[in-house]
């Protein structure tokens, strides 16, 4: 039996069947329900709103928050026979005043239109003077303010409910987890919604977290072994290291493209465009590349830079393997992300508050990072999905020691607490490591630092143990970066704990293999 929602979908898009949840929140719609629905990007949410606009009398009224997105599945659209306009700044008002009377009209099924947009004076108007099927908030959390994505406009959407209670609303997202799903049904007045909650595991990825140690080279080296010449997003977080990584990777025969918020417009444009239609090319970019860029064949993701939350982590990563075929979500993390990082938030602006939330997504990061467990498990727990261990990741394939790391860890909390307590001093991780292995520098003779008890008592620990017991320190909050800015470490409230020997310590140490694959490739 075929119902109008089947009937649409085979005859106006030419699939055979629903996917997931979809029959099932389209029908409610049709049916003027309202709804939230958390897919991963590549789930297939926009049909969950096309499909009943053009079974509903009026027009569904799309609110997007990508202009360049508009325009794609405005093509798209009417390539298959289905009217559908956009509204936005990129049009003169002759353009826009033909659609405004085209919707007018009653000749349009789908409308697109900019949330800055929607809430004008003059676009609240038009759409009192029409029919409405229904409005769809595409990207709905971006209403969450402590995602990464916040729109103020967002917040303004709320008006919908209360000019229209009649007309059913479905909020659509990728972002999944329990607080910013609540948070978006309360924002936007979605209280009585049900929730479609798809599965965000993706499976053909496989998700691996390395020691960094020369990133570029490291990057080189995974790349040429196993991708070379497939198509890649490299993020980084800023953009000079988003120049220099890209100028690095042509260098050594890997073409490469930069992005980031800093290149112009056209530039920018050009550069999508051309990682969009070539095959091979490797776009290295900050955050601001990503959203809305639908190209199945990503073969890889590779951070190298720690991202600030699980969250973006998931969301970026998932850019890789959308056609469902192998592909690889690669991090490289060391003890200077975490510095770096626990900075920015002290110096952050906001309140304390804005600052504990910052805290709080890092702290996850890092436990993705330095769990010994699965961790794909891990990723989806963030989500409040729970899955048996994965056997696609690298702590799956080479599961990883863990370590008694609490004697060292002590050797290190009383190093810092000695130079503090007894010469006021505080120093950054380099200059500790230096200490604690005996090691003669200018600056430990500048200083004394060969008197204090400590010194040389870490010469069993390579520095690059004693950087992994650093990092794990930090990652744990039993270390802390000072608030002044230089990276400099202070002891924390859970310090005292391990130095008094009433917390053992156990540690993530790499696998041997791996150990041995990253020096090679990094030398
Ligand atoms: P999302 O918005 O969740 O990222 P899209 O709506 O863009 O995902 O859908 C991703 C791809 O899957 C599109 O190419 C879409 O045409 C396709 N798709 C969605 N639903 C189905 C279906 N039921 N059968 C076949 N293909 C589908
Ligand atoms: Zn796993």
């Amino acid at each position: 039996m075929t119902t109008p929602s089947l009937d649409t979908l085979q005859t106006v898009f030419g699939y055979e069947s629903f996917r997931g949840d979809q029959q099932a929140i389209i029908d409610h719609v049709i049916g003027g329900g309202d709804a939230l629905v958390l897919m991963p990007t590549g789930g297939g949410k926009s049909l969950c709103y096309q499909i009943p606009a053009l079974v509903r009398a009026g027009t569904g009224v799309v609110i997007s928050p990508l202009i360049a997105l508009m325009q794609d599945q405005v093509d798209a659209l009417l390539e298959l026979g289905v009217r559908a306009a956009y509204l936005n700044s990129s049009q003169d008002w002759r353009e826009a005043r033909e659609v405004e009377q085209a919707f007018l009209n009653g000749q349009l099924d789908l409308l697109y239109v900019a949330p800055e947009r929607l809430l004008t004076d003059r676009c609240m108007d038009l759409l009192e003077r029409g029919r409405i099927a229904l409005f769809a908030i595409d990207e709905a959390h971006c209403v969450s303010q402590w995602g990464h994505d916040f729109r103020p406009e967002y917040l303004g959407l709320s008006v919908l409910h209360e000019r229209w209670p009649g007309v059913p609303r479905l909020a659509l997202t990728a972002t999944a987890t329990t607080v910013t799903r609540r948070e978006i049904a309360q924002r936007l007045m979605l209280d009585d919604a049900p929730h479609f909650v798809a599965s965000f595991d993706r499976p053909n990825i496989r998700y691996r977290i390395v020691e960094k140690s020369e990133v570029r080279k490291q990057l080189l080296a995974f790349i040429k072994a196993e991708h070379d010449g497939d198509c890649g997003i490299v993020y980084c977080l800023s953009r000079a290291r988003v120049e220099d990584t890209a100028t690095f990777l042509c260098e050594h025969g890997i073409p490469a493209l930069p992005y980031h918020a800093g290149l112009s417009g056209p530039v920018r444009a050009a550069n999508q465009s051309r990682f969009l239609r070539e095959d091979g090319l490797v776009m290295v970019a900050t955050i601001a590349f990503g959203m809305g860029v639908n190209k199945p064949d990503v073969r890889f993701v590779a951070h190298i830079d720690l991202p600030k939350s699980v969250e973006g982590y998931y969301q970026e990563s998932g850019r890789a393997g959308r056609d469902g075929l192998p592909a690889t979500a690669w991090l490289a993390y060391g003890l200077q992300d975490v510095v770096q990082q626990r900075r920015m938030i002290d110096q952050s602006e906001g309140d304390d508050s804005f600052r504990r939330r910052l805290g709080a997504q890092l702290d996850a990061m890092l436990g993705l990072c330095e769990t010994v467990h699965c961790r794909r498990q891990r990723l989806l727990d963030y989500f409040d999905q729970h899955i048996e261990p994965c056997g696609n990741c690298d702590t799956c394939l080479e599961p990883p020691q863990a370590w008694d790391g609490t004697v060292a860890a002590q050797k290190i909390l009383s190093a810092v607490y000695r130079l503090w307590r007894e010469r006021g001093q505080r120093f950054g991780a380099g200059h500790l490591i230096d200490i604690l292995r005996g090691k003669l520098t200018e600056r430990v003779k500048e200083y004394g630092h060969d008197s204090l008890s400590v010194f040389g008592v870490g010469a069993d620990l390579s520095e690059s143990a004693w950087r992994g017991v650093l990092r794990q320190l930090l990652a744990q909050s039993l270390l802390a970066v000072d608030h002044e800015g230089y990276g400099t470490l202070a002891l924390t409230e859970g310090s005292r704990a391990v130095l008094k020997g009433e917390q053992t310590l156990m540690l993530r140490r790499e696998s041997e293999k791996k150990t041995r694959g990253g020096r090679a490739s990094a030398s």
